[in-house]
């Protein structure tokens, strides 16, 4: 077995393939899958033993409402998870549902089927340069170090962290460089579902508009109303809450698990740095705590949740934002507003500009009308400083307030797909990642008319 020598130490190169994907996430595995559609050999680098990242191991659920037309990969996806049973339209908001066993399985199947492989429980730790190549990564497994040799390389760490090892520039935060809300998100089984929808709907809360009783959301934030409000009130005047339990509160149902509910919350208090690896630790801490109390809680006060349990905590944070690369193009929330097209637009987003818990700035960020869209060009994927990598997910070139809009999960899949094309014309054409035409690209991607 070849090896290389890495700071004295001899590591044996265990793979040698066309693309290599760091980070088998929401974006990153689209862009394997993308990639092996054009028959390019495939490696994924994911440091937990599931695909799906923020989607599967944070237990982010469902992919918001989008009107831009699904592309393909997503497509192929959401047809997988049709034919194992899950229902992914609820018939009154455009959101894409799944379950995260369901889609970290058949995400692991789509790539396995097309002959990609999977190295789990592997994490990237360095690459290795020549010139403006990178030639290796380093990855630290149950055996050791190991090498792994690569013609193209796609970055979708969701912390820019194969960018940021081959020297590109990264920024992080808003102006202050405070980043978004963390979450640490939770599944609760053993709720009476009927029980719960029909205690809230006897109230008039119309916060939930779909009618198919198998998609139900429940919310309270404070002073919007919220027909939990008072109940979440009395559970802190009783002493089973804390004011900080109090900030934000949400529950999705899971199809094809019909006790289950899953928790966008809580919203971890008093960490403004998702970037600094001791204040990720103490947002685990500060948010095991949180989820414990209102596990406790919610039986006590609210009809239907009398016998539930926690049935699991996210494995990862839920970080909504922490570095961006500075690539070849930066995209702006004036991009937002003038719906911005490109010659290498390979992506389309309509999110609105989504901030959790950050002052917004004086942007005009009302919501996009059905067909709109603003594009997200090629060069906001490739960086300046490498010539064979790509980037894709929330960690792409672009402001503070257009990551909170670009980073919803169908936008990220869409730039996934663009991104596993581009490294199959790379190596076909024998041309840099960072010089592929993004007007070809965006040409072959065919995105549908709108
Ligand atoms: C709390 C929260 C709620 C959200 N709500 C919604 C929602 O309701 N709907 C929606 O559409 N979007 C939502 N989003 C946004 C969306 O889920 C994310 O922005 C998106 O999934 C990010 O995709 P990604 O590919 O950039 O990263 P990820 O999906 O997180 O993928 C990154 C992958 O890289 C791997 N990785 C990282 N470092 C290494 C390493 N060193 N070595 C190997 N592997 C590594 C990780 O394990 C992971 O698998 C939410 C986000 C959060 C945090």
């Amino acid at each position: 077995m070849d090896s290389l020598s890495f700071f004295g130490h001899e590591i044996p190169i265990i793979y040698e393939m066309d693309c290599i994907v760091v980070g088998g996430g929401t974006g990153g595995a689209t862009a394997a899958l993308s990639a092996l559609e054009e028959k390019i050999s495939t490696l994924i680098v994911e440091k937990t033993i599931s695909l799906g990242g923020t989607q599967t191991n944070s237990l982010v659920s469902p992919m918001m409402p989008t009107h831009v037309k699904i592309q393909r990969i997503n497509q192929m996806i959401i047809e997988r998870l049709n034919q194992e049973n899950i229902k992914t339209v609820d018939g009154t908001t455009e959101c894409s549902w799944f379950n995260v066993e369901a889609l970290s399985y058949v995400l692991e199947q789509l790539i396995t089927e097309r002959g990609g492989e999977i190295l789990y429980d592997a994490k990237f730790i360095d690459c290795i340069k020549e010139g403006g190549d990178i030639t290796h990564i380093i990855v630290s497994t149950c055996s050791g170090l190991v090498a792994i040799k690569g013609k193209t390389f796609i970055d979708a760490s969701a912390d820019a962290i194969l960018s940021r090892s081959a020297g590109v520039t990264v920024e992080s935060g808003d102006k202050e460089q405070r980043n978004q809300q963390i979450s640490f998100r939770f599944e609760m089984g053993g709720i009476n579902i009927p029980v719960l929808r029909d205690f809230i709907l006897s109230k008039g809360e119309t916060f939930c508009k779909i009618e198919d009783p198998e998609f139900f959301e429940i919310a309270m934030v404070p002073g919007k109303g919220h027909f939990l409000e008072p109940l979440f009130r009395k559970g802190l005047e009783n002493g089973d809450l804390m004011e900080e339990d109090l900030r934000y509160f949400q529950a999705f149902t899971q199809p094809g698990k019909p006790t289950v509910m899953s928790f966008n919350c809580p919203h971890i208090p008093g960490i403004v740095k998702t970037t600094d690896p001791k204040l990720r630790s103490k947002a685990v801490v500060k948010g095991r705590e949180m989820i414990h109390r209102l596990v406790k809680f919610l039986p006590k006060y609210v009809p239907g949740f009398e016998h539930a349990f926690l049935l699991k905590e996210a494995n990862q944070l839920g970080i909504r934002e922490s570095w961006r690369i500075i690539g070849q193009y930066v995209l702006t929330e004036h991009d937002y507003v003038n719906r911005s097209r490109f010659e290498d637009g390979i992506a389309r987003g309509d999110w609105y500009i989504d901030v959790h818990s950050v002052s917004k700035e004086d942007v005009n960020q009302s919501k996009f009308f059905k067909g709109e869209y603003y594009e997200i060009p090629y060069r906001s994927m490739i960086t300046k400083e490498v010539n064979n990598l790509v980037v894709v997910g929330r960690h792409i070139s672009c402001t503070f307030l257009m990551q909170a809009s670009l980073r919803i999960q169908p936008t990220v899949r869409d730039m996934g797909q663009a991104a596993g094309l581009a490294c199959a014309l790379s190596v076909k054409e024998s041309l840099g990642l960072n010089r592929i035409n993004g007007a070809v690209l965006k040409k072959k991607l065919q995105l549908a008319e709108e």
